[in-house]
């Protein structure tokens, strides 16, 4: 039986010795020492044994087992610590290579005029002002003088939501909503979504404004004329032309529309400002009375004035781009530029 024994040792250890990964020695353990293993088998005769030799067989046993174990637990480490050393080989990290790069977006050219624009009249004094894209008739039209029937509701094709709720057509709303909650004096730039149905080279359903109102005491329309100046010449450069014609809107009076001198041929006259050599930019004008009426203001004690431009417009003419719809396609190769 001893003989026996030992024998079985020998083997188990052979092929501890020999095997390579945790499978298979899992495997040899199970065949030596599992149940249906060989020192069951072993165990299973030692019925014939006589009495007084078997606690000597049994500690024998036990010896083999916990032998067979000890050596099974050495080389699973020993095969561990080396699958270890590969995999940390294998995951190496060069640290002299160079980083992946990342793709940095830029702003949408809308973004960056929008910015700008603001900027410059925030250095002026003027603070930013928000209002809802889906507004009320009041709000849109009628505190704007546009009242129900107005001939100059035709000139915005507008989309209702319903009787009295529309998608704003102009940034305008902003100025009554900024004139209800605050007395003068208000100084604000109210840049912005717009939406009218037109849809070509040069309209959008969706577009941006930026407008701006200021109301004091002694406010005069030299005010407005000094503050655009300003701006177009900070914006499309020093000693830019202005020019303003004498024009109509319904929430301003005088109202004008207001003139560059054409940035493509600095006034020449080119295909751009169609040979004239101006490119309209803006339209501007004293506050109505009849607008200071429904937001209760005194228009005796209070004079100002309004102005509005159309984003889109200002940055084809920025970036000399020809079709609005590039602004709105998200074109990578086109945004990119900026
Ligand atoms: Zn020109």
């Amino acid at each position: 039986m001893k003989e026996k024994l030992d024998d079985l040792l020998r083997k188990a250890l052979g092929e501890l010795a020999a095997s390579s990964s945790d499978d298979a020695l899992q495997e040899i353990r199970v065949r030596y020492l599992g149940k249906k293993g060989e020192l069951t088998a072993i165990m299973k005769g030692l019925g014939g044994v006589p009495a007084e030799d078997r606690p000597a067989l049994g500690q024998a046993v036990n010896t083999l087992k916990d032998r067979i174990e000890e050596e099974y637990k050495s080389k699973l480490s020993v095969i561990r610590d080396v699958k270890k050393a590969e995999k940390l080989r294998s995951e190496r990290i060069d640290v002299t290579l160079p980083g992946r790069r990342r793709s940095i977006g830029t702003k949408h050219p809308i973004t960056l005029v929008t910015e700008e624009i603001t900027e410059i009249f925030a250095g002026l004094g003027f603070q930013v002002a928000e209002g809802p894209e889906i507004e009320l008739d009041f709000y849109n039209f009628e505190a704007l003088n546009i009242p129900k029937d107005h001939p100059a509701r035709d000139m915005q094709d507008s989309f209702y939501i319903n009787e009295n709720i529309l998608l704003r057509t102009h940034t305008s709303p902003v100025q009554i909503r900024t004139m209800l909650k605050h007395a003068p004096p208000i100084r604000i730039i109210a840049p912005g979504t717009v939406y009218r149905c037109d849809s070509d080279a040069t309209h959008s359903p969706m577009f941006h404004q930026v407008e701006g109102l200021l109301v004091d005491k002694g406010i005069s329309f030299g005010d407005l004329k000094g503050i655009l100046t300003i701006f177009v010449n900070q914006y499309f450069g020093k000693g830019t032309g202005v020019r303003l014609r004498p024009s109509f809107f319904p929430f301003t009076e005088p109202s004008a529309e207001v003139d560059i001198a054409c940035v493509m041929c600095k006034g020449n006259g080119c295909r751009i400002c169609k040979n004239t050599g101006w490119l309209e930019i803006l339209g501007a004008g004293m506050v109505d009375p009849e607008v200071f009426r429904h937001v209760k203001y005194d228009s005796e004690a209070n004079t100002g004035f309004a102005f509005g431009m159309g984003i889109e417009r200002i940055a084809m003419l920025k970036y000399g781009i020809k079709d609005m719809r590039l602004l709105f396609e998200n074109d990578m190769r086109f945004l990119n530029q900026f």
